[in-house]
């Protein structure tokens, strides 16, 4: 294994920003733009309100420059929040891009010991929570920081008292604010937890229903479920307590400073007014310019739960794109074709061994029957071949060239797999043939289903090999038969066959074994099954462990 490719959330993003840098800019451009047109408004009210005050008449340019101030505001504003969206947009196709390839390079052993709904809850809700990260989290949060900053500095100049008061209570405020935010990342991350347990158990449940239903354990999946909703539940129900004291706070802190000024200014002190002193005009500005600094500290609080979501998500797909890769093998200069052999192999699962020191050689062209008693580790030696996994000692060679060393585009003109269920894919009958795989012709892919003996059955379908396929479309030895068409389209020299006969009735597995007798022809065959074993009449090894 190796871990070549460290890319995680922070990378994929900055690459997708880098790629469409227009966009960047000018989303950070109108983020500023946005920024200072919002100190504008309260300005120009007290210029005009001093104005009246002093008895002197209204321009109308004043007005104009009033309102203008307010629609530019309004303007910038929405083209804010339009270009955050779509430059938001970017980030789910980069990051799913970037999941799905890794996702085609993780090992067989990672794979097999995934929870597929955690998985696919990785592709959907968090990816989803990261899209909000910049649609209405990080950058919207930087947005409001500047215009606290800006309306800080602006209040320090038109009134000192009231910078100082909000010097005291904001750090108190932050405080408070990362109180707050500890206490919901946690809670979002036991929901997150909880959400993808319940998605798990959805795949699983379908996938069992038939022994559920047989077995009545109908009560027992209901509480397994019941369990993951009532601790999202629990979780959510925290999120929103904290997300409601939030709001109210800001509201009461807002209201207890405007009152606090507006009686500090009104008091006949000297030296109080030398602080909060100020004229008609500057008071409105000033109360303008307080609910305006309270309104991005309250938006803020949204933010810090849409950014802590998104971390929780970028965390798991973070993890996700951190795990080990699988070593991808580089084309051979020929293709890996001749004997079989593993040599003096150790290998396991984990912990528990399965194979110790096993050794076995196939002839090229010798078709040969694995034996031993179940669990020995006969489709393992299959696996091992495939290149799915690596022994802790020894080698697994096909004409002298290490299993794991086959790169992906050849392996399957090396060696060709059929198992005792066949996996459909999303398409049609050709695709179940060819696997959208480039180098699988047509007219290869009828020839194989010649050879399988499926071709006239396809023939008959509606569309031909253009029928879409449908779960009832074939029996079950249909199936098997396009099975194998699948596993000799590439007209691989090594044919592995796991238990292909197990569940077929005695005529149509006659018609299988049929079918893999011409396959067989001129290929090196190792299977798992008596049948077979009678059939080509192929020696057997044992496996035991
Ligand atoms: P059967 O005749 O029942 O098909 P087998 O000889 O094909 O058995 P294998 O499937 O190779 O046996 O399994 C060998 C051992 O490895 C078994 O103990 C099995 O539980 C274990 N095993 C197989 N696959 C895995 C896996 N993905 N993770 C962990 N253990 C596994
Ligand atoms: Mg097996």
């Amino acid at each position: 294994m190796n871990n070549r490719r460290k890319n995680g959330v922070f990378a994929a993003i900055r690459m997708a920003a880098a790629s469409h840098h227009l966009l960047t800019a000018g989303t950070i451009l109108c983020v500023a733009a946005s920024v200072a047109a919002s100190l504008l408004p309260p300005l120009l009210l007290a210029r005009i309100i001093n104005h009246l005050t002093a008895g002197l008449p209204l321009t109308f340019l004043a007005v104009l420059l009033y309102f203008g101030s307010l629609a530019l505001e309004g303007v910038l504003s929405s083209a804010q929040e339009s270009l955050l969206v779509l430059f938001g947009q970017k980030m789910p196709h980069a990051l799913r891009s970037e999941m799905s390839k890794k996702l085609t390079l993780l090992p067989a052993s990672t794979l097999v010991a995934q929870n597929p709904g955690e998985v696919a809850a990785r592709f959907s809700g968090d990816v989803d929570t990261v899209e909000a990260l910049f649609t209405s989290g990080i950058i919207s949060m930087v947005a409001d920081a500047c215009r606290i900053i800006s309306i800080m500095a602006v209040i320090a100049v038109k009134n000192t008292g009231l910078a100082l008061i909000l010097l005291l209570v904001l750090p108190l405020f932050a405080v408070f604010t990362r109180h707050v935010q500890k206490r919901m990342l946690a809670a979002q991350l036991d929901n997150r937890r909880a959400v993808a347990a319940v998605s798990g158990q959805v795949p699983e449940t379908l996938h069992n229903i038939r022994t559920i239903r047989a077995l009545g354990l109908e009560t027992y999946m209901e509480r397994r479920y019941d369990r993951c909703i009532g601790e999202s539940y629990s979780a959510m129900e925290r999120t929103n307590f904290y997300d409601a004291i939030y709001s109210p706070v800001v509201l009461v802190l807002n209201a207890v400073v405007v009152g606090i000024v507006m009686l500090l200014s009104a008091s006949g002190n000297a030296v109080v007014l030398n602080l909060f002193g100020m004229s008609v005009g500057t008071s409105v500005a000033v109360i303008n310019y307080i609910s305006r600094i309270f309104a991005p500290i309250e938006s803020l609080g949204m933010e810090i739960q849409t950014i802590q979501s998104a971390m929780a998500g970028v965390k798991r797909i973070d993890a996700f794109l951190a795990q080990p890769e699988r070593v991808i093998a580089e084309e051979q200069k020929t293709a890996a074709r001749g004997q079989v052999e593993l040599s003096h192999v150790t290998f396991g699962y984990g912990e528990k061994p399965v194979m110790c020191d096993f050794s076995m050689t196939v002839g090229q062209g010798e078709q040969v029957t694995l034996v031993g008693r179940t669990g020995a580790g006969k489709s393992t030696v299959f696996k091992l071949l495939l290149g799915l996994y690596q022994p802790q000692a020894g080698t697994v060679t096909i004409g002298g060239v290490d299993a794991s060393a086959i790169a992906d585009r050849e392996r399957r003109t090396c060696i060709g797999c059929v198992e005792q269920h066949f996996s459909r894919v999303p398409g049609t009958v050709l695709e179940q043939i060819t696997l959208s795989d480039p180098q699988i012709t047509d007219e290869m892919a009828h020839r194989a289903a010649e050879l399988a003996g499926i071709d006239t059955a396809i023939q008959a379908l509606p569309d031909g090999y253009d029928t879409v396929c449908t779960e009832g479309m074939f029996s079950q030895g249909e199936w098997q038969l396009l099975s194998i068409a699948r596993a000799v389209a590439a007209d691989p020299a090594v044919l592995l066959l796991d238990e292909i006969t197990a569940n077929l009735d005695a005529e149509t597995e006659a018609r299988v074994l049929e079918a893999l007798r011409r396959a067989s022809e001129g290929r090196t065959v190792l299977s798992v099954s008596h049948r077979i074993y009678e059939n080509l009449g192929s020696r057997t090894v044992e496996i035991k462990t």
